[in-house]
């Protein structure tokens, strides 16, 4: 038995700590993808899920995980001011690879939210992602009494992930994985041709890395060359990540 499945086996349901934390990325870093995504259903079962916000090239997390476990839940936030290709690619995908796919919304509808807020994203964007990602997100994870959620997120995205670790804990204790970490632009290029799977279809207009647009130009915009994939979100403002993925400094993680 490999030391990742002593150190959960002997934890059960407690806490992993940050030495088992510590000891298990060490071990994950010589893991494939697919045998984390293996280690997280063994371990996990039912309550494992991935997360997904139907991006440039999500279906690779997406076909992963899948193979390993054909009714996975994924779970993703329509925060009301996605792109339509974002919807369309979505259900594109989740006809495709035949996706257990629960949708989670924010508790006031975009007009609702407008009429009450305003365009808060243009003066607080991470209100506007608190009240719009994160609360569904967070209340999916609490409703479907998730204990270990995977995410697509790769190292080479932008700066704030550049630490990004395999394995931590979210910021209620839950535990995430990042199995495609490691993983680069032509890694990801190679697995989509591989398996015949679309990138999202506003890439090749040149949005790298796309989430919501209440209005053009705010919150995704398209990338110039030379600049990473993530420069493209919330342009103009000190943010880079919408609350799902929260980065301490010197943190490492
Ligand atoms: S990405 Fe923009 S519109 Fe979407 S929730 Fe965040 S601030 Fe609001």
């Amino acid at each position: 038995m490999a030391r990742a499945e002593v150190v959960m086996e002997s934890k059960g349901l407690t806490p992993l700590s940050a030495e088992d934390l510590q000891e298990l990325n060490v071990e994950f870093e010589e893991r494939s993808s697919i045998d984390l995504v293996r280690w997280a259903v063994e371990t996990f079962g039912a309550d494992a899920a991935v997360s997904s916000s139907f991006g440039a090239d999500s279906a690779v997390m997406l076909h992963l995980a899948t193979q390993v476990k054909p009714d996975i839940k994924i779970i993703t936030v329509d925060t009301g001011f996605l792109f339509p290709e974002t919807i369309a690619f979505r259900d594109e995908l989740a006809r495709r690879l035949n996706l257990n796919l629960l949708v989670y919304r924010p508790v006031m509808d975009r007009e609702a939210f407008i009429q009450e807020h305003g365009r808060m994203w243009r003066s607080s964007p991470d209100a506007c992602c608190a009240f719009n990602k994160r609360e569904p997100f967070d209340r999916a994870k609490r409703e479907l009494a998730i204990r270990c959620w995977m995410t697509g997120i790769r190292r080479e995205q932008s700066a704030t992930r550049r630490c990004t670790p395999i394995v931590q804990h979210d910021h209620v204790g839950l535990v995430k994985l990042c199995p495609i970490a490691r993983w680069t632009a032509k890694d990801v290029h190679d697995y989509l041709q591989a398996h015949d799977l679309p990138y999202h279809p506003l890439r090749e207009q040149g949005y790298l890395s796309i989430g919501c647009q209440p209005e053009e130009d705010y919150c995704t915009r398209k990338v110039r060359p030379g600049e990473d994939p993530r420069s493209g979100r919330w342009a103009g403002f000190d943010k880079t990540e919408c609350g799902l993925h929260v980065y301490e400094q010197g943190s490492g993680i």
